[in-house]
């Protein structure tokens, strides 16, 4: 809970960019405030490894990592509330952010992780979600010990969790919808070396049959649209993210995809509101780019409180 109601910075998110933040402005002196609706690490939380992070060279656990970006930040005096940012209103240069636990105030925001994973829509998914569909093969790969499960996605994150869970699994069958992995070479190198791994391209999923459980995938061929069936204990959904702005939308400035579109400094078409991390327009959705981000928008947002108060 959060000791007051103002704080000089709000920061709304705590992964990797919104961590990043804290540190640089609470360093700089700034009152700190940091939101997170979910749990501190946002999307590394549930990495088992991450081998791209410069300064660890056998790679570093994403919860891991995490937990040390938290501690630096509060070590600083970043403030922590475990709360949902459900608005956010201007009156005048002051920021209203809307919270299930009530209204703060400040000059700056920050924002930060506001994005929800992408559903395949299709039928069974909802219904089987927790009985053999999960969206979390680091939490739940050890539910299919032994058993035979799937993956949807052609991604870094889809890649990665492949290859997790063959220490589980006994067969893991990537179905993706072009005849090209996405994820980097290192992946995909690993990927096609694994013998539990097999791939189905170009291919749909249609349906999630099952009774209690899961039981099989009905496919479809994207360039031939011949109909099969999969038989799968289990199906991880690893199909990237969507951006969760819709409730910034007539405030901030969003791309076609509901990216929210800054400059180089992280500063949107709101003086005072800064952007940093997964959540902004731009090529790279990286731990090293999102605290790169959150590094630039705290000093941006420094200047402009250095700014705003010689006014
Ligand atoms: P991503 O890179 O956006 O990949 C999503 C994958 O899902 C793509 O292969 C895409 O197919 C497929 N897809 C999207 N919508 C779909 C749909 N409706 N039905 C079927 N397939 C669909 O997402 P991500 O893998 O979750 O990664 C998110 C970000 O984190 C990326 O920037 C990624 O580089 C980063 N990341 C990096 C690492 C790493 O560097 N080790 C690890 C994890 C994540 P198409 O290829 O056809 O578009």
């Amino acid at each position: 809970m959060a000791e007051k109601r103002n704080y000089q910075v709000i920061i709304i998110g705590g992964g990797p960019a919104g961590l990043t933040a804290g540190i640089y402005t609470a360093r700089a002196g700034l009152d700190t405030l940091l939101i997170e609706r979910e749990m501190i690490g946002g999307q590394i939380a549930n990495v088992e490894k991450l081998e791209n992070y410069p300064g660890f060279p056998e790679g570093i656990g994403g919860f891991e990592l995490a937990q040390l970006m938290q501690q630096q930040a509060e070590k600083y005096g970043v403030q922590i509330a475990y709360t949902e940012a459900t608005g956010l209103e201007l009156k005048g240069n002051t920021k209203l952010v809307k919270t299930a636990e009530g209204d703060f105030e400040t000059k700056a925001v920050i924002l930060t992780g506001a994005a929800k994973r992408r559903k395949l829509g299709v039928p069974g998914e909802a219904e089987f979600t927790g009985k053999g569909v999960s969206y979390c093969a680091t939490c739940d790969g050890p539910i299919f010990r032994d058993k035979v499960v799937a993956i949807a996605g052609g991604g870094n994150a889809a890649i990665t969790e492949a290859l997790h869970l063959t220490h589980f699994a006994s067969k893991v069958t990537v179905i993706h919808r072009r005849d090209q992995l996405r994820a980097t070479a290192i992946l995909q190198e690993r990927a096609f070396a694994e013998p539990k791994i097999n791939f189905l391209w170009d291919t749909g999923i249609e349906k999630i049959e099952g009774e209690d459980f899961v039981k099989r995938l009905r496919l479809n061929n994207l360039k031939t649209g011949a109909k099969s069936a999969l038989e799968v204990d289990g199906l991880f959904v690893s199909i990237g993210f969507e951006p969760d702005t819709a409730y910034l939308k007539g405030i901030l400035t969003l791309d076609n995809e509901g990216h929210i579109i800054t400059n180089n400094e992280m500063e949107t078409a709101v003086p005072g509101i800064f952007v940093a991390g997964d959540t902004r327009s731009k090529l790279a959705r990286q731990v090293v780019t999102a605290a790169g981000d959150g590094a630039t928008a705290a000093i941006s947002a420094e200047r402009y409180l250095t700014e705003q108060a010689g006014k």
